[in-house]
């Protein structure tokens, strides 16, 4: 889902730093790879935006989509990369809602070969950063709108800035690796009370 992989975009470093793949174009770039058949998805074609371009505004982006994220799992202990930038929650809205807007009015289409009939927009532009963007603010849209939205978590991992979509209700961390760092960090701190 485009919104969570791009909230993705930010982790920990293991070392009590952050690691951004957004913070230069080759990074940028392989997140645009990766992400291209979700984008075609959601714009019905692709989108081709420069990494140089795009990289910037997707960080802004990531921003708004991290906030709201925040406010589903409150009062889960919110991962720093929120700590570190909270936006008012007026501001977030309105910012989201102006990136997808750029896609414009939801049109129902319908192929002749096809069995059921799909969204299609008719955007007001055709700047390919804006597209791209579109496209990720319309996934978050529709993710914090759906069934999916219950199953969002933030990982309570120590230093871990992850949120994931809980695949069972006994899953409590993002990935094992930061289950096994915690069940460490536990069995140390009840073995060595006084450090
Ligand atoms: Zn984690």
């Amino acid at each position: 889902m485009l919104a969570l992989e791009l909230a993705a975009t930010v982790r920990h470093d293991g070392h009590g730093g952050l690691l951004d793949t957004l913070a230069d174009d080759a990074g940028v770039q392989a997140w645009l790879e990766r992400t291209a058949p979700s984008v075609a998805e959601v714009l019905g074609g692709p989108a081709t935006p420069s990494p140089s371009a795009a990289g910037p505004v997707l960080i802004d982006l990531r921003v708004v989509v991290r906030n709201l994220f925040a406010r589903v799992v409150r009062p889960a202990p919110l991962p720093r990369a929120e700590v570190a930038a909270p936006l008012d929650p007026d501001a977030a809205l309105r910012r989201l809602n102006r990136t997808a807007d750029y896609l414009g009015t939801p049109q129902l289409s319908w192929l002749d070969d096809a069995t059921t009939p799909t969204i299609a927009w008719s955007p007001r532009g055709a700047d390919p950063v804006r597209l791209l963007t579109g496209a990720v603010a319309r996934s978050a849209i529709d993710f914090l709108t759906g069934p999916d939205l219950v199953r969002l978590r933030a990982c309570p991992a120590a230093r871990c800035v992850r949120y994931f979509l809980q695949a069972d209700p006994r899953q409590t961390w993002c990935s094992p690796t930061c289950g096994n760092r915690e069940r460490v960090n536990r069995h140390y701190r009840k073995s060595n009370p006084l450090t």
